[in-house]
């Protein structure tokens, strides 16, 4: 569910970074839980407050959201734009405690340096781009994706701890994953250093990854990239980016396909284009031309006598296949007129026999139209 985070803080959408501050303090010092003991609606609201201003207080993630919602942050199902990968954002530990919320009111004095990584921390998702050529995407192609990222450390199968040793309760925090402390008129609650709020240490960590549970490596996996994809299509491999922290859940992995230009077809959907030039005498008199296809196989087309140029002909469903479907676009050829040159003595003869043979009104219809209108307008 998207959430309306303007709402939330009672802003307007159009509010700017000082009013958004404004309106956090006053609601975040209204719903403290310290002023509101054991009011779990109180507690509810006070995190809603603080997961709405951690969103707008950031011009980056307040674009995000204005553009996607509020589901552009879970790296789930909700994502769908490039924002997850190449903007560099990290939500997977956020909100975690109250402590952040804190600092970012009263300074930073009890910041612990940077945030803490969680338990089960999912991996990011990765992007990689593909280039094919037209050919391949018209018959779909496999394709080899070689790339270093974090994969499952096999020395601990990625738990991080070394042996069949278990993680043990942090001695810290005992287990909570935050520790209480008494700042004057009000007691923080912020992520325990021991732990870095996983709430569980590891006794004895695994010596090649220092108890992450990943380490650096190479991935090579092969892909089928569909028969009809679009260029600039997004394909997502669950499971295939950065392995996770501590046993996580890997990362996904996006693969953006584009299709390079081909030297004949233009791709409009499923249409394949192209331009195909013919002789005078050709377009005057018919004739019949062969267009390669992108399977190889040659396509005859009938060019009639007297054919234009620009004149488009459709050949049906000699176009692209349609993703997910047995339906195919169609071959759209474009004859292109081509006037000679470099005319011999005989042929300038014979071409001006034929003008002198040649009836305006029957032989060029639209130049005599044209010539008509132009006398019109003069007359
Ligand atoms: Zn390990
Ligand atoms: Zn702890």
């Amino acid at each position: 569910m998207s959430k309306d985070y303007y709402a939330t803080l009672g802003v307007g959408r159009a509010a700017t970074q000082d009013e958004i501050k404004k309106a956090y303090r006053k609601l975040a010092v209204k719903y403290h839980p310290d002023k509101n003991h054991g009011d779990k609606q109180a507690e509810e609201r006070f995190k809603e407050i603080g997961e709405a201003y951690e969103v707008l207080k950031d011009a980056q993630k307040r674009a995000a959201y204005d553009r996607y919602g509020s589901d552009f942050q879970s790296g789930g199902s909700g994502f769908s734009g490039a924002q997850g990968f190449d903007g560099g954002f990290d939500f997977s530990s956020q909100f975690s405690s109250f402590s952040d919320i804190f600092e970012e009111m009263f300074g930073s004095t009890f910041s612990s340096g940077g945030r803490q990584t969680a338990q089960h921390q999912p991996g990011s998702d990765i992007r990689y781009d593909v280039s094919i050529s037209l050919e391949d995407a018209y018959r779909g192609v496999k394709t080899r994706l070689k790339y270093t990222t974090l994969v499952k450390c096999e020395a601990c199968s990625g738990t991080g701890s070394e042996g069949s040793k278990r993680p043990s309760p942090c001695p810290t925090c005992g287990g909570r994953g935050s520790v209480r402390q008494n700042h004057g008129f009000i007691t923080l609650e912020r992520t325990c250093q021991t732990c870095g709020g996983a709430g569980s240490v590891l006794s004895d960590p695994c010596k090649k990854c220092s108890g992450s549970g990943r380490v650096k490596g190479e991935k090579n996996l092969e892909i089928d990239i569909p028969a009809g994809i679009a260029s600039g299509s997004k394909m997502r491999i669950v499971g295939e980016g950065e392995a996770g922290f501590k046993g996580g859940p890997a990362g996904s992995l996006y693969v953006v396909v584009s299709i390079l230009s081909h030297k004949i077809f233009t791709r409009s959907d499923a249409d394949l284009h192209c331009s195909v030039p013919i002789s005078m005498v050709s377009a005057a008199l018919g004739t019949r031309i062969e267009v390669p296809n992108l399977d190889g196989a040659k396509c005859v087309v009938d060019v009639p006598a007297g054919t234009q140029s620009g004149t488009q002909i459709k050949v049906k469903g000699r176009g692209m296949p349609h993703m997910n479907s047995s339906r195919r676009g169609d071959m759209v050829v474009k004859i292109a007129v081509e006037t000679p040159v470099s005319l011999s003595k005989k042929q300038v003869e014979i071409l001006e026999q034929f003008a002198s043979e040649r009836d305006d009104k029957t032989n060029s219809p639209n130049s005599f139209e044209f010539l008509k209108k132009i006398k019109d307008l003069f007359s």
